[in-house]
């Protein structure tokens, strides 16, 4: 099969299951501090240049309860591994969000003990963002990623036992990769109890000991979401902004060839040069140009958020 035609296939897929809906969520950046020290992320441990920030929960909730988008139906928070912003900032939040909002609440917080994640699932929280980066053990050593792989796999498996909905993923093109890394990630994704799935391409930052390294084609983090789709065709994948650096139409195309979940960026903006995931010039996904490349994919926003989606049941069996 060519690229074009898995791509088209996987278009099909996700509009077997989703329709063209696209579910719209908003991201908030709770906390740059970190205790983790990645080599390919600019929230590491050991970047003394960066200004490190906690959100206050009270101005917070506010600003969020007065301007969270109309088409937004889910809220994912999100910090370097923070414990401090976790039990100090998500946790209320989570609270005030659950008692004003319907918004469905996820996080992506790292690895936590056992007692914090399970505050936040009490406090309403239903979906977990926990990445594995690579499926390659030794990679994921030599990255310095959190912990150990299988720690974090561990880690996921827990999470769903528990009862949270969790989505995992790994980065394409990171440095040090064995030529069979993409292989082996999505096959990993398929191991585990997922209800979503992600692919990023590898973006050097500036201030990492990788900020060298050769960035990576965009066009394999599309290959990779096309394969993902056509792997589970009830994921929740997202478009990423990242696809949005490179070719301005990547994000359209994740869209139209199996994703289904944008993502707009609701961190205070003078906070948002402080979260150098990727690099300090990435890309800030509002409102209008979610709703843009979602039109621009032949797609409509979600009424339904993606903790209250269901699948629709096959036609009712006939009583004879
Ligand atoms: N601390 C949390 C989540 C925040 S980091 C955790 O450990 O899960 C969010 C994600 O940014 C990471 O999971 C990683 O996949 C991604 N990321 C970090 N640096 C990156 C880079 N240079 N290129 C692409 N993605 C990167």
């Amino acid at each position: 099969m060519d690229g074009d035609t898995l791509h088209e296939r996987a278009g099909a897929v996700r509009d077997a299951v989703f329709g063209r809906a696209v579910f719209v969520r908003a991201v908030v950046e709770l906390s740059n501090h970190c205790q983790r020290n990645c080599s390919y992320c600019g929230m590491r441990r050991d970047n003394r240049g960066l200004e490190r920030f906690r959100l206050e929960t009270a101005p917070l909730a506010e600003s969020l309860l007065a301007n969270i988008p109309e088409s937004v139906t889910d809220i994912n928070l999100q910090s370097g591994e923070d414990p401090q912003v976790v039990e100090e900032v998500a946790l209320p939040l989570i609270g005030i969000l659950r008692r004003e909002t319907r918004l469905g609440i996820s996080v992506s917080f790292g690895l936590l003990r056992d007692d914090l994640s399970r505050a936040l699932r009490d406090a309403g929280a239903g979906y977990y963002v926990m990445k594995f980066e690579t499926a390659d053990a030794e990679q994921y050593r030599w990255l310095h990623a959190p912990a150990a792989l299988e720690r974090r796999l561990e880690a996921i498996r827990n999470l769903a036992a528990a009862g949270w909905r969790v989505s995992s993923g790994f980065i394409v093109g990171l440095p040090g990769a064995p030529p069979n890394a993409t292989a082996l990630a999505l096959r990993l994704l398929e191991q585990l109890p997922l209800a979503g799935a992600s692919v990023r391409p590898f973006i050097p930052g500036p201030e990492t000991p990788l900020a060298d390294a050769a960035p990576a084609p965009v066009e394999q983090a599309l290959h990779c979401v096309a394969l993902m789709r056509l792997a589970s065709p009830r994921w929740f994948i997202p478009a990423v902004s990242a696809m949005a650096i490179g070719r301005k139409d990547a994000y359209t195309r994740a869209l139209r060839n199996g994703a289904n979940l944008a993502t707009i960026n609701l961190t205070p903006p003078h906070l948002r040069g402080s979260y150098p995931i990727y690099r300090r010039d990435r890309i800030i996904m509002t409102e209008r140009l979610v709703l843009d490349h979602i039109a621009a994919a032949g797609c409509v926003p979600s009424p339904v958020g993606m903790l209250a989606w269901r699948p629709a049941l096959p036609a009712a069996p006939i009583n004879e």
